[in-house]
């Protein structure tokens, strides 16, 4: 799951122009308006409007500035970069073999390595695995056992 870009805020497509930016942020704020002035009685639906308002208002200021435009577009990739990286894998923690003599879980990588997870790391809540031969990392899935005195 992401955030929702700027482009997506304002409904335009990455490669936009900035005229055609500037034209949909104006139908945008518009169609936002008109509602609020609507339902003005309604505060709850008000101040949802008045997010969005606030939500196309930001987008406009960095997107309608070729500066702030362009390291919006640096920030965005690297993002993205980040979330296509080929890690975080889950496993559920019944999936991978469990030593009983050592208290350790492994699961094989799609290297010849393996991943580790030791009892010290389970109560540690540690779910971030490194692959002992390459630089992949799992995530393991499993319920804590004093997850209720965390919340
Ligand atoms: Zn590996």
């Amino acid at each position: 799951m992401r955030e929702p870009s700027l482009y997506d805020i304002l409904g335009v497509p990455e490669d936009a122009t900035r005229d055609t930016i500037w034209k949909t942020y104006q139908r945008q704020l518009l169609q936002a308006s008109v509602p609020a002035t609507f339902d003005a009685k309604d505060a709850g639906n008000d101040t949802a409007l008045r997010a969005q308002l606030e939500a196309i208002r930001r987008a406009w200021a960095v997107l309608g500035d070729p500066d702030a435009r362009s390291s919006y577009d640096i920030e965005l990739k690297a993002d993205r970069l980040r979330q296509s990286a080929p890690m975080d894998v889950a496993v559920d923690l019944d999936d991978m073999a469990y030593d009983e003599e050592t208290g350790v879980y492994s699961y094989a990588c799609r290297c010849s390595g393996e991943y580790q997870l030791t009892e010290d790391d389970l109560e540690a809540g540690a779910d971030l695995i490194n692959c002992s031969q390459c630089s992949l990392r799992i995530r393991v899935l499993y319920q804590c056992v004093d997850d209720a005195a965390q919340a």
